[in-house]
């Protein structure tokens, strides 16, 4: 029998109150630091489309690292070959804006979930896009199914004064020849769709298409099924940094995060989730939203393992 997940993710609502204060918003983004960090939100989308949600599921938030999944998945239908030459498959064990690995790995990105690797990716969509930003958009309101997705502009330009590591993670790509375009553009596109802003409920649909083998909820193809099998894979092995082992050992799903405080995971065939809370962990991942993940796996039963 299916879990009830409406009254799963209620209870782990109320259990998870006594964690509020013991993490920190980001504030290396200006614009990040003024959100209420008191916010927590969870939806779930199930494979017939039903959505299940709680708390402060309809509130837009920054979604910052989590928009690395949709622009992978935009560059892969935009280029097939070459993307896999210029950015890694590998987890990296590092924080996501880490410069250490990219000097002795020749300016090649360990994944495409890292600071560095989300770059090359942007890149790529300047490259292969007449108009980036607006295949960008477009490709979030499909998924989405919601035309009123847009980008914060006060929270892109906030990151793009402040963001002089990914300014050094991208001259020094540029210098190994793996950046194409220019860089201040590139940082501005990758500033751009980190700004994203989403609601849980919205994050939630926006990943049905990987819990059912590319195709969205009208049966129309957004990723090939191999596609899908590789986005799962590299969500299961770097989409929470260096918590990618923590977070597979408790929770057992393939799972991104942003430094907004959002985490979204897939359960192929059954479920997406997505959860919303600003206070993070040492690693930048969502203390809270972690701790949602795990309970709801526990709870429910169901996890890929
Ligand atoms: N825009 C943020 C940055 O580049 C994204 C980081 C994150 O969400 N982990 O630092």
């Amino acid at each position: 029998m299916k879990p009830n997940f409406q009254k799963i993710i209620e209870e782990i609502s109320r259990e998870v109150l006594p964690l509020l204060g013991l993490g920190k918003v980001a504030n290396y983004i200006p614009e990040l630091a003024k959100i209420d960090p008191r916010k927590i939100g969870i939806s779930i989308c199930d494979i017939d489309g039903n959505v299940y949600s709680t708390g402060d599921c309809k509130t837009l938030f920054s979604i910052q690292s989590i928009s690395k999944l949709f622009t992978l998945c935009l560059a892969m239908k935009l280029e097939d070959n070459e993307l896999w030459n210029r950015v890694g498959m590998e987890p990296s064990g590092t924080a996501f804006n880490s410069l250490v690995l990219l000097e002795e790995e020749n300016g090649i990105p360990r994944n495409p979930f890292i600071n560095a690797g989300a770059i090359v990716i942007t890149d790529i969509i300047l490259g292969k896009s007449k108009h980036p930003s607006d295949s960008i958009l477009k490709f979030m309101r499909e998924i989405t199914q919601n035309k009123n997705i847009k980008f914060n502009d006060t929270v892109a330009v906030s990151e793009r004064k402040h963001g002089h590591r990914n300014a050094a993670l991208s001259y020094l790509m540029k210098d190994y020849g793996n950046i194409h375009k220019e860089v201040e553009e590139v940082l501005n596109l990758y500033c751009r769709h980190c700004s994203l802003e989403l609601n849980c409920e919205d994050l939630a649909r926006a990943s049905y298409f990987l819990i059912n083998q590319g195709k969205d909820i009208d049966g129309k193809t957004v990723l090939i099924p191999r596609d899908v099998k590789r986005v799962n894979s590299l969500m299961m092995t770097s989409g929470l940094y260096n918590n990618a082992g923590k977070f597979a050992f408790e929770v057992g799903l393939p799972a991104k995060s942003g430094v907004g405080g959002g985490i979204v995971g897939v359960l192929p065939g059954q479920f997406s989730i997505s959860v919303w809370s600003p206070e993070l962990n040492e690693s930048g991942n969502s203390l809270i939203g972690m701790k949602v993940m795990e309970m709801f796996t526990t709870k429910s039963g169901m996890s890929v393992f």
